[in-house]
């Protein structure tokens, strides 16, 4: 099974699709390269953060995909992969291609910075505008990405 270091198949996938599923296949469906791509961000956001004169609590350093745990765990079920008849988001959404996740962090500044100037590392090919969801950062995975593409939601 693809495995993720540092998130687990709830944080990533909605719940009924890992029911209906199991996670071996929506692990293995996201891919190694994009679990891998997620945990080289997640590492990398941590070091910037731990390298900025700012709080290094727990809360500062982690990335929220979907709420497993605290005040996250009722808060979002659907950041991650959606099923096809989720009635959150587009009707062809990314979500539901195993694609797509939403990170929320305490310094969104800073993600949003290393995927911009890294996203081909990352195997990033979309953003939607951060200006215009300023909470979260809505990133699209693809094996080989061209240049980032910012689009408005
Ligand atoms: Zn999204």
């Amino acid at each position: 099974m693809a495995k993720s270091r540092y998130f687990t198949p709830k944080e990533l996938i909605q719940q009924d699709l890992i029911t209906q599923y199991g996670v071996d296949y929506c692990m293995d469906k996201i891919g190694q390269t994009t679990l891998d791509a997620l945990d080289s961000l997640r590492y990398d956001y941590q070091r910037a953060i731990e390298l900025l004169d700012r709080d290094k609590s727990t809360k500062d350093i982690q990335i929220i995909i979907n709420g497993t745990w605290g005040f996250w765990r009722t808060k979002f079920k659907y950041s991650g992969v959606r099923a096809v008849d989720c009635k959150i988001g587009a009707l062809n959404s990314a979500h539901k291609k195993f694609r797509a996740f939403d990170l929320k962090c305490k310094h969104i500044d800073v993600l949003i910075k290393l995927v911009k100037e890294n996203s081909k590392a990352y195997h990033i090919s979309r953003i939607e505008n951060p200006l215009i969801t300023k909470t979260w950062l809505h990133c699209e995975f693809s094996p080989f990405p061209d240049e980032l593409i910012i689009f408005n939601p």
